[in-house]
C-alpha cells in the first residue's frame, strides 16, 4: 500500500472542478487518507518548488501557485504513486493523454490544475510537508 500526495492547482480550484477531481481518485481506486484546503504563502511555495529553484520558470510557477487557494489530499492505495501520476497525464497538456485530469482539465503548462508526487520518496517528503501523521487516516 503506497500513499503520494496529491495538490489540486489553483486553476482547478478556481472551476470549481475539485470535487471531479477527487471522483476521478476515487473511481481509480484510491483512496483519501486525508484532504484540506490551503493558501500557500510565497515561503511556502518556494520550499515545496525548492527542487526547480533554478529553472526559468521557477518565479511564474511560485506566484501561480500562490494565486489562489489550492487543495492538497493524501492518497492512498496499491501502486499510488504511479496510477495517480497516470491520472493526471503529461505536464504540459497539449500532451497528455485523452481523458486524463489534466487533458480534460488544464488550460497550460503552467495552469495545469494538478500536482502528483514522482517517486514513493517524493511523496513521503511532500506529506510531511503539509500533514502531521495524525491529520492522516
Ligand atoms: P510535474 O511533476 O508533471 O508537475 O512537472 P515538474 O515537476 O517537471 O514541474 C513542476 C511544475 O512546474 C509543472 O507542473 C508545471 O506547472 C511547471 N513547469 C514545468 N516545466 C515547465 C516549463 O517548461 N515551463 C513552464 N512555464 N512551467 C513548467
Amino acid at each position: 500500500m503506497e500513499q503520494t500526495l496529491s495538490i489540486i492547482k489553483p486553476d482547478a480550484v478556481a472551476k470549481n472542478v475539485v470535487g471531479q477531481i477527487l471522483s476521478r481518485f476515487e473511481a481509480a481506486g484510491l483512496r483519501i487518507a486525508a484532504t484540506k484546503k490551503v493558501q500557500l504563502s510565497q515561503a511556502d511555495a518556494e520550499a515545496f518548488y525548492a527542487v526547480h529553484a533554478e529553472r526559468p520558470f521557477f518565479k511564474d510557477l511560485v506566484s501561480f501557485m500562490i494565486s489562489g487557494p489550492v487543495v492538497v489530499s493524501v492518497l492512498e492505495g496499491d501502486n499510488a504513486v504511479l496510477k495517480h501520476r497516470d491520472l493526471m497525464g503529461a505536464t504540459n497538456p497539449k500532451e497528455a493523454a485523452p481523458g486524463t485530469i489534466r487533458a480534460d482539465f488544464a488550460d497550460s503548462i503552467d495552469a495545469n490544475a494538478v500536482h502528483g508526487s514522482d517517486s514513493l520518496e517524493n511523496a513521503k517528503i511532500e506529506i510531511g510537508f503539509f500533514f502531521a501523521a495524525r491529520d492522516i487516516y
